[in-house]
């Protein structure tokens, strides 16, 4: 983790930190997430539509925190695969499309396993 100057992507104010929004910010989405949380609970199969009318929460910060996996919604929410729109109810992508990229991902960049917890060994190098 890193700190550095950085604009709060809700306020645009800089500020210090390794977060994406200000501390103030950071707070205020906290008190968000609790509203929808608790909504949630009492309303699980509610739309993102009806969600957000009820929470008073921004759309898009409804749909970051569904991004982010923070929240889990119905599969009738209205939450849609970024790549081939199959209803989701978390995260970006829906779990074949997730799989899809990761394999896409380990293709083109193998070394790129290096860098979780550096064990990195191929048998064929030592006969
Ligand atoms: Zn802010
Ligand atoms: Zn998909």
């Amino acid at each position: 983790m890193t700190s550095e100057l950085r604009n709060c992507l809700a306020c645009g104010r800089l500020f210090v930190g390794s977060a994406p929004v200000c501390p103030d910010c950071r707070r205020a989405e906290d008190a968000a997430f609790e509203r929808v949380r608790a909504y949630l609970a009492d309303n699980p199969a509610a739309s993102v539509r009806e969600t957000c009318e009820a929470t008073e929460v921004a759309l898009g910060l409804l749909h970051r925190f569904v991004e982010e996996g923070r929240l889990v919604l119905a599969a009738s929410a209205g939450i849609t695969c970024k790549v081939c729109g199959a209803p989701i109810t978390t995260g970006r992508l829906c779990p074949d499309c997730q799989a899809e990229l990761q394999r896409a991902q380990d293709k083109a960049a193998p070394s790129a396993n290096r860098h979780s917890g550096g064990f990195y060994s191929r048998r064929s190098d030592h006969q």
